[in-house]
């Protein structure tokens, strides 16, 4: 049986899912957070953050507009039973 497996699995992404919506950046891991990347003696600006030091974690995008939805549908919901009552 492969069950624990998958609820490991589902518990897992769910805090994955969780942790992206808290910290939707993060360090960028292409300089290390420095910035710029030691190449010889020049040191040019990260090409992944521009410089920024962090970077939008892969996926928080699609979570935080999933969560807008999803917050814009129950507005609409909640209006939508106010006008129906008397
Ligand atoms: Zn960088």
């Amino acid at each position: 049986m492969h069950l624990h497996l998958i609820l490991l699995l589902l518990a897992l992404s769910a805090a994955r899912v969780g942790f992206l919506y808290l910290s939707p950046f993060g360090p960028c891991p292409k300089c290390k957070s420095r910035g710029n990347i030691q190449r010889g003696k020049r040191r040019p600006v990260c090409l992944r953050c521009k410089g920024l030091r962090r970077i939008q974690r892969p996926g928080s995008r699609a979570i935080h507009r999933i969560v807008r939805r999803v917050r814009q549908g129950r507005q609409a919901a909640a209006r939508y039973q106010r006008e129906d009552r008397p």
